[in-house]
């Protein structure tokens, strides 16, 4: 793949929109880590969202798309290429009349785009009367990036509310998918690398407002028991091994409270890696590599991690 760097005075002529060139990531991260990506780019709709698409592909230019930032770890020595960030059209909610034909009469059907913030949409299913979302409060994520990672707690998992998606691949092609063919799975869906989720439909189920807003207290209180919520972190940083907690087989480790540099085992919950304030990315890996040996020396699990660590996929 090509630097940006030999194409930059090309993209300021091409892109009519803001550039922001050299931005570090640490901004857009909430573990507030990583080094400058070479340019980060909103982009405010589909159209423009295909012509910048097939730009990057014609100069052969890496890009990703970040949500929150809150499930992604960046080299400190940055990121060779583009992060685009969804806004305007993609922050959007609309109710949906549901088909006829429809297999959910009793669904309401809501479409968010998929650079609307989780919690804004978790806070709009609660005043609409609209139950399924409840688990999602505290997801500090995006619609898509919580797609994409497949979102859940307390044994639920945002994948099974997807009715549909719209997406769009690198060449700017957009396809209605239904989110059964998704291939959802533990904190991951199945699509190909370089797909951008553009919107979600959400089937869910008119309810009572105020057991909505009840179950949605119950888990905020269960986070701020259990999780360092305030302290800068990607949330859950390994995924679970089958039958597992990672947190509890890192606090049988010993490494609750471990810390390397300025990343910390969470004191409160071991699977949380969280920056005490001087973090760097350096130390947060090796603090996760310590952290699989141990628990691999001493239990024979591997565990893998939840955050996506960009630029190395
Ligand atoms: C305090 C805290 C608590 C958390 N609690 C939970 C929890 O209970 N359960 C849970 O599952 N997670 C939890 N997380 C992790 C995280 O919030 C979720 O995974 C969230 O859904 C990620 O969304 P994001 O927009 O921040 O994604 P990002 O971190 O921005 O991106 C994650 C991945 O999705 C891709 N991506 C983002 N947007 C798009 C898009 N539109 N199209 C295509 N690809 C895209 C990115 O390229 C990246 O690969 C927590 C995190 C924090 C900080």
């Amino acid at each position: 793949m090509a630097s940006l760097n030999s194409h930059a005075k090309d993209l300021s002529r091409f892109w009519k929109g803001k550039i922001l060139w050299d931005s570090p990531m640490s901004k857009l991260s909430t573990l507030k880590v990583g080094g400058p990506a070479e340019a980060v780019i909103s982009v405010q709709n589909s159209e423009d969202l295909k012509r910048l698409l097939l730009w990057l592909k014609q100069n052969y230019i890496d890009w990703w798309v970040v949500g929150r930032g809150s499930n992604i770890l960046v080299p400190d020595k940055g990121i060779a290429g583009v992060i685009l960030v969804l806004e305007g059209e993609f922050n959007s909610i609309d109710k949906l009349p549901v088909p006829v034909s429809s297999t959910h009469t009793n669904k309401v059907l809501v479409r968010a785009g998929g650079g609307c913030l989780l919690p804004k949409f978790v806070s709009y299913c609660t005043s609409q009367g609209l139950s399924g979302l409840e688990f999602g409060v505290g997801i500090p994520g995006s619609i898509g990036g919580a797609i994409v990672m497949n979102a859940g707690a307390w044994g639920f998992e945002i994948g099974s509310l997807v009715e549909s998606v719209d997406l769009m691949d690198s060449t700017g092609i957009i396809s209605a998918v239904p989110g059964k063919s998704l291939g959802f799975a533990y904190r991951k869906w199945s699509m190909p690398k370089n797909t951008v989720l553009l919107a979600a439909t959400f089937a869910l189920t008119p309810g009572n407002k105020e057991n909505i807003k009840a179950a949605c207290r119950k888990y905020q209180d269960l986070r701020y028991k259990n999780q360092p919520v305030g302290e800068p972190s990607a949330g859950s940083f390994f995924k679970n091994p089958p039958a597992e907690s990672a947190g509890r087989l890192i606090e049988k480790a010993g490494l609750k409270g471990f810390s390397i540099g300025g990343a910390q085992v969470s004191p409160k919950h071991a699977n949380f890696i969280i920056n005490t304030g001087t973090a760097s990315t350096a130390d947060i890996l090796e603090l996760m590599h310590v952290i699989q040996q141990e628990v691999q020396k001493r239990f024979g699990i591997k565990l893998e991690p939840e955050v996506h660590i960009l630029g190395r996929e």
